[in-house]
């Protein structure tokens, strides 16, 4: 059990020359028992991060609490922190039992207890009929379980984790992201779990940390960030296939304001009418995930049939190609002026569309789902209240 808060914490390595920040001004807090996961692209300092919380690195500049204390100057061992890498790092000459033990041994922790605890993390990772055999002897997943066992069988009153499902199959990832979940709950553990599979991230955490750069781009539950992302990289990032991107200008029609490009209008949703009225005629990026977006129809349907611009919720698209996934259909297609749109359709609907690669048909937008983005590198979300192209 603990609380940790990072404020300001940045990390910076190298010298003149060859300066990087890998942590830039990272503020955060976990609260007691939960689960926080650092998601971002690689290189983006997740693992920097997780190491000046262990004691690992110095910090730059900036402080780490736990339980209150600042640690910055607090040695590793002594910050009752434990952490779970990728590459499992168990010692390859002891046994699982002995890998298990040795922490606690050297701990000086009494023997009966030693054997009460390892117990308790055997049982409920399910690694009875393993504990007399080396590392060399376990396939990758067992190896991983022993890795979780060795951190968690002192409990520590926080745990963190890099990346420690990389090394799995996809299969095997699923299931023991599941299995660290329930053990982390039921140990009332607090964590802070790294990794860039936006999936894992999804399904693992209370709260995300998307980062870019050494820097935190937003903090939130995962569908909060999902469905709200503060800008064009977090909305980019989340998700599969990734949100669609249009570039386009804001313009007047019937006194609302609607979305324009390359001859398609799409409208803008009544939430967002307000916000956008003042930044009328200026340039715009326009964001829709795949699972908002249908295909319908084929070259029959002409401008004036109903479902074209008369409803502002659909663009005139040609289908380029599809992917069958079994649950689902993976539409891409074009618009008259070249942007890419990517639908997510369920078999049926891709079925009785008659969806065929080269065929001409409408992207159809759930309008509720749209959200605009300024233009510009950070494309901020204007859904949170800016306005217009970057200063
Ligand atoms: P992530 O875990 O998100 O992939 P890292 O925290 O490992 O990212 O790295 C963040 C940035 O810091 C990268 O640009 C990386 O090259 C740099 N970096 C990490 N460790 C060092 C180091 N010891 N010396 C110099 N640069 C480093
Ligand atoms: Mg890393």
């Amino acid at each position: 059990m603990a609380i940790v808060t990072l404020t300001n914490v940045t990390k910076v390595f190298g010298g003149r020359r060859n300066r990087v920040v890998a942590v830039d001004s990272v503020t955060l807090s976990v609260a007691d028992g939960e689960l926080v996961v650092l998601l971002g692209p690689s290189g983006c300092g997740k693992t920097t991060t997780l190491r000046l919380v262990a004691g690992l690195e110095r910090l730059s500049s900036g402080t780490i609490e736990i339980d209150g204390r600042i640690v910055n100057e607090v040695a590793p061992r002594e910050r009752d922190v434990a952490m779970v890498f990728q590459d499992y790092a168990l010692y390859p000459h002891l046994t699982v039992q002995a890998n298990l033990a040795f922490g606690l041994k050297m701990r000086r922790t009494p023997k009966p207890e030693i054997q009460r605890r390892v117990a308790e993390v055997v049982g409920f990772l399910g690694i009875e009929d393993l504990l007399d055999r080396k590392p060399h002897a376990l396939s990758g997943g067992q190896q991983q379980r022993v890795a979780f066992g060795r951190a968690v069988v002192r409990r520590p009153g926080l745990c963190l984790f890099d990346e420690p499902l990389a090394n799995l199959d996809a299969r095997l990832r699923v299931q023991m992201r599941v299995e660290l979940k329930r053990m982390q709950r039921e140990l009332g553990m607090t964590a802070l779990y790294v990794t860039h599979d936006q999936n894992e991230a999804m399904a693992l955490g209370d709260r995300l940390v998307v980062m870019r750069d050494g820097a935190v781009q937003q903090i939130g539950r995962p569908l909060e960030v999902f469905e709200r992302p503060a800008n064009r990289f977090v909305a980019g990032f989340l998700g599969a296939p990734p949100m669609n991107f249009l570039e386009g200008r804001l313009a007047g029609a019937n006194g609302r304001v609607a979305f324009e490009c390359g001859g398609g209008r799409i409208a803008v949703p009544d939430a967002l009418q307000a916000l956008v009225s003042r930044c009328l005629g200026g340039p715009i990026v326009l964001g829709i995930r795949p699972e908002r977006v249908s295909i319908v129809g084929g070259p029959s349907l002409g401008n004036g049939d109903a479902r074209s611009d008369k409803d502002d919720a659909a663009i005139a698209v040609r289908v380029s190609t599809t992917e069958s996934l079994g649950d689902h259909v993976n539409v891409y297609s074009r618009t008259r002026c070249g942007q890419e749109v990517v639908a997510k359709v369920a078999v049926s609907n891709a079925a009785s569309s008659a969806v065929i690669d080269g065929g001409e048909a409408w992207a159809m937008f759930d309008v509720e789902g749209i959200a605009l983005f300024e233009v510009g590198p950070s494309g901020a979300n204007m859904g949170a209240g800016a306005c217009g192209v970057e200063g």
